[in-house]
């Protein structure tokens, strides 16, 4: 389903140069569950906006569904984005003073999808989340974890093919971030494919592969359960 090969990423700033991702490679199949593991400043996020075709790499190549990103116009990226990729954020990135429900929604206006259908598809989405109790309330009335779980159901609204998730439990309390956890597991089970990025050994040992990332180099690939 993802196919990276051979990807390097430098970034060119005040004249200098910062080699973020060097020379990386890895396929990751249909109902994996990946975890991308690392120090800080190991090249973790740049992957992630490059798996999420946010970002073009320096060099190499990246396809998702059998597309060449390099090859995209911005439309067919666009497109990509809505319909392949699931977006979860450290920081939730929900719209504030806006309900559950419109948030999970957004994606499905973007993507076309009818209005008599968004209401009860994004409901179910929220209550698979376990917050069928929450939808009319604000982001900003809810939880972190809540959102979180806001943010998961928002990147599953178009039915992505797979589902990318920058340290989505880094602003949370451990018990928070064990539910967020157990979620991505049931989605997994469900058979969706994760590609989950954190720098918590116990959160990345929920995953059934981890990758490790050092100095924008893949030092380790291990398929765990
Ligand atoms: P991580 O997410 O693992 O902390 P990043 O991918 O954010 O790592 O960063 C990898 C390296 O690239 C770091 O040295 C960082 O300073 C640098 N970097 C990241 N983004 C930019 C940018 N937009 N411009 C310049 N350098 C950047
Ligand atoms: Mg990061």
């Amino acid at each position: 389903m993802i196919h990276v090969a051979h990807i390097s990423n430098v970034y060119d700033k005040d004249l200098v140069q910062t080699t973020a991702l060097a020379d990386v490679s890895f396929d990751v199949s249909d109902g994996e569950f990946v975890a991308i593991m690392g120090p800080s400043g190991s090249g973790k996020s740049t992957l992630m906006h490059i798996l999420g075709a946010l970002d073009v790499p320096t060099s190499g190549t990246y396809t998702i569904g059998g597309k060449e990103i390099r090859t995209c116009t911005e439309e067919e990226l666009a497109k990509i984005r809505n319909k392949n990729i699931g977006f979860v954020f450290q920081a939730y990135n929900l719209l504030p003073r806006t309900t559950a429900l419109a948030n999970v929604m957004l994606p499905m206006i973007y993507g076309g999808v009818s209005k008599e259908k968004r209401v009860p598809l994004a409901a179910k989405l929220l209550a698979d989340v376990g917050l069928g109790d929450r939808m009319h309330h604000k982001s900003n009335e809810l939880s972190g974890g809540q959102q979180q779980r806001v943010a998961i159901a928002r990147a599953l609204a178009m039915n992505p093919s797979i589902l990318l998730a920058d340290e989505p439990t880094g602003n949370l309390s451990t018990q928070q971030g064990e539910e967020i956890i157990a979620i991505f597991q049931k989605l997994n089970a469900q058979g969706h494919t994760i590609v989950m990025i954190t720098h918590e050994a116990y959160i990345a040992s929920h995953a059934k592969r981890i990758i490790h990332l050092k100095d924008g180099k893949i030092v380790g690939d291990t398929k765990i359960h």
